[in-house]
């Protein structure tokens, strides 16, 4: 129990913990800058594996930012190499083993070495994949929230699953455009739900882990009183119905999050040859290209991709990254002789290209970062979902925002060349653009002063509607 003078004189000090993927520390990230922009008196401690640091970063663990209020700490996952991306879900179900329970001893560790420390964190703020957060958390006497970095229908979709509706998913699993009614969302055909729980139900395989991880997370939240804190990354205008009907939570919609002005600083650089390149190229005439951090592109689909984008005749940005390049080594040297009028970058920093004027749409995985980033950047998109929520976020792209289309795939899962093309033409000429800029508008008065996103991220700061205090 704190005495009344030790909590009147508590800093607030957020803990943002999180997953070592690109598109789960890319988010903590910039709402930990958020908080700090908020609440000009608040620290922040960053924390993601060792791994993860030492991959996304190029700060030192403990170096504070320049004013002392951000701190990067990473926790230890219990391995040496952390997480290997490699498609062998084995190795992927024991690292999460030992994720999990490497993961909660050391946060806990590190929540008491900062209360040690003089620097008590008041709350703590977690990605998915870390079921075990909250509970270490309120085994210290400190609040958490949970902060949702994939839509709010897939919150609302994982909400119903969990309560009550998976056995008619399970029951029509094999039939993908089989609708499921779920309350508050639109009818949603089978194959557009989180693959984490229609694609397998082998105990072995990676999509069943990522489940029961996602499952037993859901429960945490079950166990949380009052009502469990979620914080999403996305805004009232994108997902007002959804948002309205997610009464099971305190939710608070603080996004789209995008990235402060001097995040680079904290990243890997890359030489960024790519923008002087846009530089040259007529406003919205380039087509950008990339499936994200961890989708693997197989050669058929790069030979596929490269040769609609070359028959397309449009100018052509395509991120094939250095770990996808390994297992295409074949085809590069050929690859090069093909590229005529495009550039192939590893990686680019994407929120400066979507916001780049030669930029005129992105052929997308539909990670939720990656299409927050393009409807911030007022881009159309064409969709090419591969996993995950990918294909709920697309769904959200297409029918919802009207700001892109999806391409359709071959049984084999393969985007061919001439449905890129006919895809990309068809957003490049079509209404998509006119509607794409509304959006951009809308998601920036949300963000702005007195938006719904900045109102909602006021209160979570000033602890409304939560037991901190
Ligand atoms: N990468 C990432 N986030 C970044 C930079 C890179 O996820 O901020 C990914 C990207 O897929 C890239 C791979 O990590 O292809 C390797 O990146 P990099 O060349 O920076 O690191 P290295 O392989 O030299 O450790
Ligand atoms: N990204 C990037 N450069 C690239 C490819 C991706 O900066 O060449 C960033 C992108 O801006 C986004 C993140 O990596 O913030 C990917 O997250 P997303 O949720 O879109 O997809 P994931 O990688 O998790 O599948």
């Amino acid at each position: 129990e704190r005495s009344g003078e030790e909590a009147m004189s508590l800093r607030p000090h957020f803990l943002v913990l999180t997953f070592p993927l690109q598109g789960h520390i890319a988010p903590a990230l910039r709402l930990a800058r958020r908080l700090l922009a908020a609440a000009p008196d608040a620290l922040v401690t960053f924390s993601t594996t060792e791994a993860g640091h030492r991959r996304m970063f190029s700060a030192t663990p403990g170096a504070p930012d320049d004013d002392g209020r951000l701190e990067l700490l990473p926790f230890s996952d219990g391995t040496e190499t952390g997480y290997v991306r490699s498609s062998d879900a084995a190795s992927f179900n024991d690292y999460m083993a030992s994720f999990h329970a490497a993961g909660a001893r050391s946060v806990g560790e590190l929540v008491d070495a900062l209360a040690a420390r003089g620097r008590p964190v008041t709350r703590v703020v977690y990605t998915m994949l870390l079921p075990w957060a909250a509970d270490v958390a309120r085994e210290r006497g400190v609040p958490s929230a949970l902060y949702w970095i994939q839509p709010a229908a897939v919150l609302a979709i994982y909400y119903h699953y969990f309560h009550g509706h998976a056995a008619v998913v399970a029951e029509h699993r094999h039939d993908p455009s089989f609708l499921v009614r779920l309350p508050g969302l639109p009818p949603q055909a089978i194959r557009d739900l989180p693959s984490f729980v229609t694609d397998s139900t082998d105990p072995s395989d990676f999509y069943h882990c990522v489940y029961v991880t996602t499952r037993d997370l859901f429960d945490a939240l079950d166990r949380e009183t009052p009502k469990a804190t979620i914080v999403i990354n996305t805004c009232q205008e994108l997902e007002e119905a959804t948002l309205a009907a997610l009464g099971a939570y305190n939710s608070l919609s603080i996004g789209p999050v995008l990235p402060a002005g001097d995040e680079a600083c904290l990243f890997k650089q890359d030489d960024a040859r790519y923008m002087e390149w846009l530089d040259a190229k007529p406003a919205s005439s380039v087509v950008y290209v990339s499936f994200g951090s961890l989708a693997r592109m197989a050669k058929e689909q790069l030979d596929e991709l490269l040769l609609g984008l070359e028959e397309s005749g449009r100018p052509y940005l395509c991120v094939v990254r250095k770990d996808n390049k390994a297992e295409l080594a074949e085809a590069e040297p050929e690859m090069d002789a093909r590229i005529k009028n495009g550039m192939v970058v590893e990686w680019c920093d994407q929120v400066r290209v979507l916001e780049h004027a030669a930029v005129g749409c992105f052929v997308t995985h539909c990670g939720w970062n990656s299409v927050l980033e393009t409807v911030a950047s007022g881009v159309p998109m064409v969709c090419v979902p591969q996993m995950s929520d990918q294909r709920m976020n697309a769904w959200l792209v297409e029918y919802e925002w009207r700001v892109g289309t999806r391409a359709e795939v071959g049984s084999d899962g393969v985007l061919r060349a001439a449905e890129l093309r006919r895809r990309v033409e068809e957003v490049m000429r079509g209404d998509a653009r006119g509607t794409a800029a509304g959006w951009k508008r809308a998601v920036a008065e949300a963000l702005g002063k007195g938006g719904s996103s900045d109102h909602n991220l006021m209160a979570f700061v000033e602890g409304i509607g939560s037991d901190v205090q």
